[in-house]
């Protein structure tokens, strides 16, 4: 297992930490390289992400595990826009794979939920959309301005992401697929996402299709979040109701995430950002990360250890082994020593 690792700002570095003894721990024999990239890096000689490091993650790693970015010193937050949008696009990491899934249930800000109640997994189409930046300002900064924003589906990229979920459902033993958009709005992009969903799912008989446009499905996720099994939607909505997923799971500090090509390398990392307000404190949440090492793991081929991962991250959770912000007393590295002792 070939690992690229990069830190980034703020608690990235903080929180990978952690998550690195956790790998070297379970995997003693893993292959860790380290990339410095970030916003240190970008004011130090204006690097972001090279091509020539872009082509060796290709080449050499089975996936890169990333940290956080951006950076109050960095106000356009291109660094942060380059490496992230950079390696979405130039990697065509298309399915950015987010379990929602509630380990404590003290943790989830629904009335009466357990954990089998929110337990889900959302593909976010990753790369188009209206993440592209297809558009344009017209008479900028003046009374008649006019800015076009423009979103892009084609037909190769809605047919792929669909059919990722639908065969992780049919891998997982599913029974349940709902496919969230605008339809009635957006006559256009997304009458073709219902007419591929259409045609994917009938391949699918043993599967139930559903379909909400993305406001009921903000509004069922908070009502009724059992109901869904595996969700798959554009680039905007997916981010949207994956943040929504974050908090009835128990907040940005326990959400996981993959960014994933099946047929290239991929990237994991916590959702969350850098924050800035707690950096360098030692205070930082470490179990997003550390989930984020897990779903590393099933992708390379070693779910059981995902399992234990999990579960060690439960136990952790039910004794109140947590960070401030999750209303514990333990530092980042406390956390890190306390999965690593259940693991
Ligand atoms: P960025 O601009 O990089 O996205 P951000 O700080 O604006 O960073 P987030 O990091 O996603 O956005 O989170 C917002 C706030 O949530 C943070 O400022 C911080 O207070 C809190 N937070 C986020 N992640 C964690 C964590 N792992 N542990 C503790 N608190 C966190």
């Amino acid at each position: 297992m070939k690992v690229a690792v990069v830190e980034g700002d703020g608690i990235g570095g903080e929180v990978i930490e952690q998550g690195i003894r956790i790998l070297e721990h379970l995997t003693p024999e893993i292959n860790l390289t380290h990339f410095d990239l970030g916003a240190d890096r970008y004011l130090r000689d204006g690097t972001t992400l090279p091509d020539q490091i872009l082509e060796k993650w290709r080449s050499d790693f089975d996936v890169i595990y990333l940290g956080a970015l951006g950076d109050p010193r960095v106000p356009t937050n291109v660094h942060a826009k380059d490496i992230l949008l950079g390696s979405r696009f130039k990697l065509d990491l298309y399915i950015n794979l987010r379990p929602i899934r509630l380990l404590d249930p003290r943790r989830c800000p629904l009335k009466n939920k357990d954990c089998d109640d929110v337990n889900f997994v959302v593909f976010r189409e990753n790369t188009e959309g209206l993440y592209t930046g297809i558009g344009g300002q017209f008479k900028r900064g003046t009374k008649d301005e006019v800015a076009i924003e423009q979103e892009m589906n084609t037909r190769k990229g809605v047919e792929r992401i669909i059919r990722a979920a639908f065969e992780y459902a049919d891998r997982h033993g599913h029974s349940k697929m709902c496919m969230a958009d605008k339809s009635n709005a957006m006559r256009h992009g997304h009458d073709l996402w219902r007419r591929v969903y259409k045609i994917v799912a009938d391949e699918y008989p043993n599967i139930e299709s559903n379909h909400l446009y993305v406001d009921v499905l903000a509004m069922e996720m908070v009502r009724c979040p059992e109901r869904f099994e595996v969700i798959v939607t554009n680039n905007l909505f997916g981010d949207i109701v994956t943040d929504l997923g974050a908090i009835l799971q128990g907040g940005i500090g326990l959400a996981s995430s993959g960014n994933i090509n099946p047929n290239g390398v991929s990237l994991f990392e916590p959702v969350h950002g850098s924050a800035p307000d707690i950096a360098g404190k030692g205070i930082a949440n470490p179990l997003a990360a550390i989930l984020s090492v897990g779903m590393m793991y099933t992708h390379l081929g070693r779910p059981e250890l995902e399992k234990q991962i999990t579960a060690a991250v439960r136990a952790c959770l039910l004794a109140d082994q947590i960070t401030p912000e999750l209303g514990g007393k333990l530092t980042t590295k406390q956390v890190g020593d306390a999965v690593l002792a259940r693991l």
